[in-house]
């Protein structure tokens, strides 16, 4: 079957259409589905086959594995080599919801989902749409984000459509996605349970179940060359935008200061900048301007930052500079994100 020509149906989350997406899963296709983190790109997660499409859609390197998605707490048991107490314990807290929670995998997982790896990512989404489609499908999907690989993450049904439009069966639009990043990544395979992507759900939140929670350095750190990540999806430049993007660490002032110079530089060679600033800034700044949230509001800088970069590459600008956000709570997903699009550029200024 030819994946590159088809014509890309836009589902709405009616339920009809969410009959005919869970049709077309249980068939073996690519479907992209609302999540209250990001789109995702999912596939019946126990067909190899139907699995090995999502990569080819996205152009994802094959030794990156993907999250399964459940709709119950009774679907883990058949995934997983055995479950951990602890579990339960983090479901109640947090499931359904925006935590990956990673255990050893079971054979009914196939290698294409695992990459290899002895263990299975699994996590129980909160979005209506998301659990109507997996109950629809009546088995779990694996899906990663519905982005071209490397791409900022899709927020909207229109973000899935830019990278996806042709490659896939179909996109179901639910609505802007309210979380705006990736679940929080944690692994329960280390003695002590370790975060390896920063989410929603904060290091805080899970201390407070766990009473113990590792950060692995590669969170806020650049991987070391050659080194093995326990998260593959940390050592690979992400996130990015065609513009280059560059984090400005230092005050509101600071920051409008080198913008401007780098507006005037680039201005003789007919190119453009855009800045990522707090809302409230848009006045400092002499260039195009997309505030991503106030300076004190993680929550909703998550919810801009993907949009946001995306717009950049809308308007053909070829940097962006952006606002250093905070590393507390969910700002350390920000910054973790932000990182990975900027290729650890940080600038400082006063
Ligand atoms: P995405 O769904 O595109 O956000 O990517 C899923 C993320 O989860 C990637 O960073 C993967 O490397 C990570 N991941 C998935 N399964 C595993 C696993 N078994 N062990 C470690 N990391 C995983
Ligand atoms: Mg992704």
């Amino acid at each position: 079957m030819k994946h590159n020509t088809m014509k890309t149906k836009r589902l709405s989350h009616s339920k009809q259409d969410i009959e005919t997406a869970g049709k077309l899963l249980r068939e073996g296709e690519l479907v992209a589905i609302p999540t209250e983190t990001v789109y995702g790109l999912a596939a019946d997660a126990l067909n190899g086959e139907a699995v090995k499409r999502i990569f080819e859609a996205k152009g994802r390197p094959g030794d990156n594995p993907l999250i399964v998605h459940i709709a119950s707490l009774d679907e883990v048991e058949d995934l997983v080599a055995f479950v951990p107490p602890v579990l339960e314990d983090l479901a109640d807290a947090f499931w359904p919801g925006p935590l990956t929670i990673i255990l050893e995998k079971s054979d009914l997982i196939p290698e294409e989902v695992s990459a290899g790896l002895d263990t299975v990512a699994i996590r129980m989404p909160s979005h209506p749409d998301a659990r109507a489609i997996i109950k629809a499908a009546g088995r779990p999907l694996a899906a990663p984000s519905a982005n071209t690989s490397g791409m900022p993450s899709p927020t909207t049904a229109d973000h899935v459509l830019h990278d996806m439009d042709g490659k896939i069966a179909a996109v179901v639009d639910g609505g802007p996605s309210e979380v705006g990043v990736e679940s929080t990544v944690l692994t329960l395979c280390t003695r002590v349970p370790r975060i390896l992507r920063p989410g929603r759900v904060t290091p805080e939140d899970l201390f407070e179940v766990l009473g113990e929670v590792d950060v692995d350095d590669a969170v806020l750190g650049q991987l070391a060359e050659g080194a093995k990540a326990a998260s593959p999806g940390m050592k690979y430049k992400h996130y990015s935008p065609n513009a280059e993007v560059y984090i400005v660490k230092g005050s509101a002032k600071g920051f409008a200061d080198y913008v401007h110079a780098r507006v005037g530089v680039l201005a003789k060679e007919e190119a453009a900048v855009a800045a990522l600033v707090f809302d409230g800034e848009e006045a400092l700044l002499n260039c195009v301007t997309l505030p991503f949230g106030a300076e004190a509001d993680s929550l909703s800088q998550a919810e801009h930052l993907f949009d946001d970069l995306r717009k950049a590459d809308d308007l053909g600008v070829s940097e962006v500079y952006v606002r250093c956000p905070t590393e507390e709570g969910v700002g350390l997903a920000v910054l973790n994100r932000l990182l990975r699009a900027a290729e650890f550029r940080i600038i400082e200024v006063e």
